[in-house]
């Protein structure tokens, strides 16, 4: 196949790069520490940050979004710093040591360094996230047709971690304490970088992730070495970027010049006109052919979004709902966000399968009607939330098995969409703006947290009772997830009625 173009170094395992088993494990931990600090996060503000404001769920909902927005837009500054400065090495580096710092210094409970911490976070996971699924790509020469499973692997390795630090660290978080809890995602993110080091070592990589130029990389401004002047300004950002998450009026205790508005908000309206503009000056220089394919590239990243903007609803919402109003057994409220990455596992060979069943006798739906498709399931799950409001107890708590079935179906509907919108991105953008257009598509998950922070605002319950819950919140979560499953149901059927019209214009591509 490729092994004419192989690197001398290169060492195979299980007929992969050997890279990508160190990067998995890198990832897997990098992931064990985000999944495991998110699934405390907003129980811990409602519990613990913001336990003695009324308005301590609307709080939690805007910081967590405003967080979840800002950790993925940083990973667009963060690869565009990697490709002209740091090189992926460093940048991973970097990344994972602000990470760890950040999920240190959550383990301290105190509201100051609460926000620090989650400002340690976006700015390492900026540094971090693009450069590891970069990493991975680098490893196979163009056109490998080993790419594909190897980043099957490598998602799998996200899932993984994605469902053990839940579990663990929402065990550790009740039965010890936040801190603990807290403890164990930074230690996972130590053993991640500990994994990337020693793949260096044992020089599994061979020459790939350097700077891509050492006069840059060690070119002084104002006296200083970019290697030195690019990280010194990541940590100087970070007091920034905590003002920025605690600027709401809420928690500032009084009105802001902002209103019901937050910086990143704002900002976020921002960017979003200035990337319509770009995009439209861009569509207008293109040719009839890259027209038609960007547009399609704009409406499957604008479909993602609306996805992850009802998926990430999970950290916060939903964990809410778990609290308050399911019947719980094994797990606890954080520990049921180890439900989605366990669906993950089981499905995404039996899916991709699946694909390459259909492909062979020619069913294999083209990207259009997977993406409605995608909504569609998003949409039932939530039905299925709501339901569950038909079977409550006397107390206003639900059986579980509706959360359960809620996740497998929004976990069918992530792996119609996410894998497979990922590679159309690249097919369908012009070649000189696919690292702009992944930049965007990766904005899709940071704009999804502002859907997720208006949603659960609107469901957000006034209230300073510890142990509020049962019939005191059931009906404003069961009108909430109707409201949704109706959404994203019109969403999805839409986009499966304009389905034969957007094949049109995705041309030769699947
Ligand atoms: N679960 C995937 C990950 O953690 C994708 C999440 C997202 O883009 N919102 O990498």
């Amino acid at each position: 196949m490729t092994s004419t173009t192989k690197d001398a170094t290169e060492q195979e395992m299980f007929g992969h790069p050997k890279g990508l088993f160190y990067l998995f494990f890198a990832e897997l931990w990098e992931r064990f520490s985000f999944y495991g600090m998110r699934a405390l996060l907003t129980l811990y503000m409602v519990q613990e940050i913001f336990k003695a404001l009324v308005e301590r769920d609307a709080a939690t909902a805007v910081v967590y979004a405003s967080y979840g927005s800002l950790v993925y837009a940083s990973t667009v500054i963060g690869g565009r710093i990697s490709d002209k400065i740091l090189g992926m090495r460093s940048s991973i580096f970097l990344g994972g040591v602000l990470m760890a710092i950040g999920h240190f210094v959550l383990a301290i409970e105190n509201n100051v360094a609460f926000f620090l911490a989650l400002a340690f976070i976006v700015v390492g996971n900026g540094f971090f996230k693009p450069n590891i699924s970069t990493f991975v790509g680098s490893l196979y020469p163009e056109g490998d047709t080993r790419k594909d499973s190897g980043f099957t692997i490598f998602y799998m390795g996200i899932n993984i971690g994605g469902f053990v630090a839940p579990l663990l660290c929402g065990w550790l978080a009740t039965q010890y304490g936040w801190h603990y809890g807290f403890g164990l995602a930074g230690i996972g993110m130590m053993t991640g970088l500990i994994f990337f080091w020693s793949g260096i070592k044992k020089n599994v990589f061979g020459d790939r992730g350097m700077p891509p130029s050492k006069e840059i990389y060690e070119k002084k401004i104002i006296g200083i070495p970019q290697k030195i002047l690019v990280p010194t300004i990541a940590v100087l950002t970070v007091p920034l970027i905590a003002y920025i998450l605690s600027a709401y009026k809420a928690i500032a205790g009084g009105e802001s010049f902002l209103g019901d508005q937050t910086y990143v908000s704002l900002i976020f309206k921002l960017i979003g006109v200035a990337i319509v503009i770009y995009m439209a000056m861009i569509m207008l220089k293109s040719t009839p052919d890259e027209r038609k394919k960007l547009f399609m590239a704009i409406l499957i990243t604008f479909f993602m979004t609306l996805f992850w903007g009802f998926h990430e609803l999970s950290g916060s919402v939903i964990t809410l709902f778990a609290a308050r109003n399911v019947n719980l057994t094994f797990l606890n409220a954080s520990q049921t966000n180890a439900l989605n990455s366990m669906f993950i596992i089981i499905l995404a060979i039996p899916i991709s399968l699946l694909w390459a069943y259909l492909s062979k006798r020619n069913l294999n739906p083209r990207t259009p009607y997977k993406f409605g498709l995608g909504l569609v399931l998003a949409g039932l799950s939530f039905y299925i939330l709501a339901l569950s409001g038909g079977s409550a107890d006397e107390n206003g708590m639900v059986p579980m098995i509706y959360l359960l079935a809620m996740y497998f179906i929004i976990s069918v509907g992530e792996l119609f969409m996410s894998p497979v919108g990922l590679s159309k991105i690249t097919d369908l953008s012009p070649k000189r703006i696919v690292a702009f257009m992944m930049g965007v598509w990766f904005l899709s998950s940071a704009y999804a947290f502002q859907i997720v922070g208006f949603i659960s605002k609107q469901l957000a319950i006034e209230s300073t009772d510890a142990n509020i819950g049962g019939l005191d919140t059931l009906a404003v979560y069961i009108d909430g997830f109707s409201l949704i499953a109706k959404y994203s149901l019109g969403a999805g059927i839409i986009v499966l009625i304009f389905g034969p019209l957007m094949k049109k214009l995705m041309g030769n591509i699947h």
